[in-house]
């Protein structure tokens, strides 16, 4: 085995959800850290690499917000609920050192994926202000709106978001039982990047910071695009059972790269990831098996 030498670790804290995950939910991995064992982990890996917490909703278990000061992290991701449910925790992750909410909004489609409606979520948007929180709304993109780009990101203006993100509709945990005509075409990803780049001159990172997931791949129509995937060479994600997968969308059994062992990430082998693709598009979204075990080196 080898050790990994890259700079960044997404630390799983679990697998739960207060929501019982979303219609188009990917965590395809199972399992919950004990905070105290989410801290001891945190501390350790946090003196080599770069360490972020994500949950699958973190918020389940308050704390684990215990971890994110050790590891500098002052944002969090959360699908919303329990702070629509108890405004009172933005106190709570404050104190802790969260600075920014970064919260799932997905115009068009949050009534067909989500048990949380956009009422829910703009007074989530009201408390978060009352608080003097920054927030990003994180958008998943479907072939129901991928042609809406523009008007998303005006609402988000409007909202007074720092930020959006888009996320392309990836076929991964519970999104393989809706419909695969979710999933966007070749033309229509080349089109949702003519409208990210069209956004992009229309508003200044001042007013609104336009970010897109790796998932949507590269753009090669534009020579500003700088994608690069650096799964399983520059990032790698544990899960709350000590396994070691390439990417947080990759992070399912049958496709570990690697272990965490007595506080080291040891990876099966060094990976050759070129940067060019990426892997979890190519192996949810575009059926790219073999392309995939084999920059993994995953064992048939
Ligand atoms: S596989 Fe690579 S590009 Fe795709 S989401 Fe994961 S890290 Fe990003």
């Amino acid at each position: 085995m080898v050790e990994y030498k890259g700079k960044e670790v997404i630390l799983m804290a679990c697998s739960s959800c207060n929501i019982k995950k979303c219609e188009h939910c990917y965590i395809s991995y199972e399992g919950d850290r004990t905070p105290s064992e989410l801290k001891e982990i945190a501390t350790k890996l946090a003196e080599t690499y770069e360490v972020y917490i994500n949950g699958a909703e973190v918020l389940v278990n308050k704390e684990y917000f215990d971890s994110y000061k050790i590891v500098n992290q002052n944002w969090m991701l959360t699908n919303g609920f329990e702070i629509y449910r108890n405004p009172d925790i933005l106190d709570y992750l404050k104190e802790r050192g969260i600075e920014i909410v970064e919260m799932s909004y997905h115009f068009g489609i949050q009534d067909k994926i989500s048990k949380i409606n956009n009422a829910m979520l703009e007074k989530n948007i009201e408390y978060l202000k009352e608080k003097g929180m920054k927030f990003k709304l994180l958008v998943t993109i479907s072939t129901d709106n991928y042609n809406m780009i523009d008007r998303m990101c005006e609402k988000a203006v409007e909202l007074g978001a720092y930020g959006i993100e888009f996320t392309n509709f990836l076929n991964q945990g519970n999104a393989k039982n809706m419909d695969s005509s979710n999933l966007l075409n070749a033309e229509q990803i080349s089109n949702f990047f003519d409208q990210l780049l069209a956004v992009r001159k229309k508003y200044p990172k001042e007013q609104l910071v336009i970010d897109r997931s790796g998932l949507f791949g590269k753009n090669n129509n534009s020579s500003s695009c700088h994608f690069n995937c650096p799964a399983g060479t520059d990032m790698v994600v544990v899960t709350p059972d000590n396994n070691v997968y390439s990417c947080l969308f990759l992070a399912k059994p049958g496709l570990e790269i690697g272990k965490l062992e007595n506080g080291k990430i040891l990876l099966n082998e060094s990976i050759d990831n070129d940067g060019n693709l990426c892997l979890a598009q190519e192996l949810c979204n575009n059926n790219n098996e073999e392309f995939v075990s084999k920059v993994l080196k995953l064992k048939k």
